[in-house]
């Protein structure tokens, strides 16, 4: 399927030439098991973020969120919640621009403020960057790498965003599916927050997660 292609084929292949860019996170946590880095797009939203975090929080899986600036704008206390739950905030810009389309400036410009926003809410400095579609330039590596940033896209996208499948159900499987048979140790899982994915983002999770854990795999924020 095009986005098993796209989504972790192509970064798989990619990575080796783009070693600035990081598709995978620390492969064991500090016990020795394998682990799998989560990682949400898109958000804060009111309808997703709430019960994500309680999700995640029973069970104990440690996430990235890449919040946009507009959105955070608008909840501020999701923000909040979500870095005093223990995770970790990043940045996915403010308006969700592609960079191959927008001015480099208007690039940097956007993140920029989505990222001084962001620092100002978790009172934390916000290092990892995810710009909207995984879609990188030259101009937004370089921009990264001298402001100390870290480019973060993933190996393993499941296709939560999939409008294409015959139901919810079906979905639901692929995701948790995805996830259990591509998992690789340090693994970086994208996934997104919206009135609707929350409603297959969520049972796949809950699918996916418990497999992985009798297995012995853990979760952790990048
Ligand atoms: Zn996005």
């Amino acid at each position: 399927m095009l986005t098993d292609l796209l989504g972790t084929t192509i970064p798989r292949l990619a990575a080796p030439f783009f070693r600035d860019i990081t598709w995978r996170g620390p492969s064991h946590s500090a016990d020795g098991s394998p682990c799998l880095h989560l990682t949400f797009d898109d958000g804060p939203h009111p309808e997703s973020t709430p019960l994500l975090l309680d999700y995640l929080n029973e069970a104990k899986a440690p996430a990235t969120f890449f919040f946009l600036g507009s959105q955070a704008e608008r909840f501020p206390e999701l923000v909040r919640a979500a870095v005093e739950a223990g995770h970790r905030v990043g940045s996915h810009g403010w308006t969700h621009r592609s960079a191959w389309r927008t001015p480099t400036t208007e690039t940097a410009r956007d993140f920029e403020r989505a990222e001084a926003l962001l620092e100002d809410l978790t009172g934390q400095p916000v290092q990892n960057v995810r710009p909207p579609y995984g879609r990188f330039t030259p101009a937004l590596r370089r921009w990264c790498r001298e402001g100390g940033r870290r480019l973060v896209l993933w190996d393993l996208m499941p296709g939560d965003f999939l409008t294409s499948l015959p139901s919810r159900e079906k979905l639901i499987d692929r995701i948790a599916g995805r996830i259990v048979s591509k998992i690789k140790p340090g693994s970086i899982v994208v996934l997104h927050e919206s009135a609707r994915s929350r409603k297959v983002v969520l049972p796949a999770l809950d699918r996916a997660l418990p497999l992985l854990r009798a297995k012995g795999w853990t979760a952790d924020t990048l």
